[in-house]
């Protein structure tokens, strides 16, 4: 079966909740410590290993603990991690203060991660999975990810892309990608139109298309996703859940819209069982630990 290759970020999320949001200059008081693997590159690779796909990440941890925490992490969920390398950086990390009113506050120290770079692409290229999938977001340098983009195609493999967090995507990189995932936010910072409901959707993914983009598939939240290309505008409705937590319901979204894929789905069925994985992710707390598996995803869609 053909494989997944998720080039991007590992990063250790460290989580704290307290009652509020402290001042500047002030100390308060939280709950206990959580050390949760993230980055949305290990999020993705780990979202498709829970549906039975063949992945393996290529990035890069510190030498330190939190580098290793993040390997066990991968291994112990079936992904294999031979192209992480171990950097003199630190691991890439997460700091998140989460509100008892649920908003977040997060500061991010990209540390390793910023040091992926084309010769960790050469070093492995020759394994990269012929005929599979690779999987971009842009937690790592921008060259990085246009250049695995470029090897990518060499290789015969699709290329999904999820332009996130949101900044300018490199010449080249659109045209590459068979598949952009933007969420609403992303959409509007890329195109620069609105996007807060299905017609600015689409009026937005038109703009992708018309700078080369072949597929655009924009996540919206509760409201499920849109598919835009040349044939086709379809909207693909929600799964009504009782929601927790959102975070990484996109990744969970991505993880599984590549397992479908490479089990020869439809792109709308595809995109349905993503669907799927979005719900049920926002049904629990946490990142990694709200990815679900192809069982789960089976019983919800029946
Ligand atoms: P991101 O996490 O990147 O912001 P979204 O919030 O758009 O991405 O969520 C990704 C997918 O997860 C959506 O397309 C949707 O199918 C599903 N999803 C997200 N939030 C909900 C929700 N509240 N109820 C049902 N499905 C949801």
């Amino acid at each position: 079966m053909p494989e997944i290759l998720v080039v991007g970020s590992l990063n250790a999320d460290l989580v704290v909740r307290t009652p509020r949001f402290p001042q500047p200059g002030e100390t308060i008081s939280g709950e206990d410590l959580q050390i949760i693997p993230g980055g949305k590159g290990a999020n993705q690779a780990v979202a498709a290993a829970r549906h039975g796909s063949q992945v393996s990440m290529l990035g890069r941890v510190g030498r330190d603990g939190f580098g290793d925490l993040l390997l066990d992490n991968l291994r112990s969920n079936n992904v294999d991690s031979r192209f992480v390398q171990r950097d003199d950086a630190s691991t890439g990390t997460a700091i998140i203060v989460v509100a008892e009113n649920g908003q977040n506050s997060i500061v991010l120290s990209p540390g390793a991660n910023a040091q992926v770079s084309h010769v960790d692409l050469n070093t492995y290229s020759a394994s990269f999975p012929t005929g599979g999938l690779l999987l971009l977001q842009l937690e790592i340098p921008s060259q990085t990810v246009v250049m695995a983009a470029a090897q990518a195609k060499e290789h015969n493999m699709r290329v999904i892309l999820n332009p996130a967090p949101a900044k300018e995507l490199p010449e080249g990189l659109v045209s590459w990608s068979d598949f952009i995932i933007p969420n609403e936010t992303e959409l509007s910072l890329l195109t620069g139109v609105k996007v807060d409901d299905l017609r600015s959707a689409e009026q937005a993914a038109k703009r992708l298309l018309e700078r080369g983009a072949q597929n655009v598939i924009v996540t919206l939240g509760a409201n499920g996703a849109l598919i835009v290309n040349k044939e086709i505008i379809k909207h693909i409705p929600s799964f009504k859940v009782d929601v927790v937590d959102t975070t990484a319901a996109g990744d969970a979204f991505i993880g599984g819209f590549a397992s479908a894929l490479l089990q020869d789905k439809s792109l709308e069925m595809a995109v349905r069982y993503g669907c799927a994985c979005g719900a049920l992710a926002a049904t629990k707390f946490g990142a990694q630990p709200s990815l679900p598996t192809k069982e789960e995803v089976e019983r919800l869609i029946g």
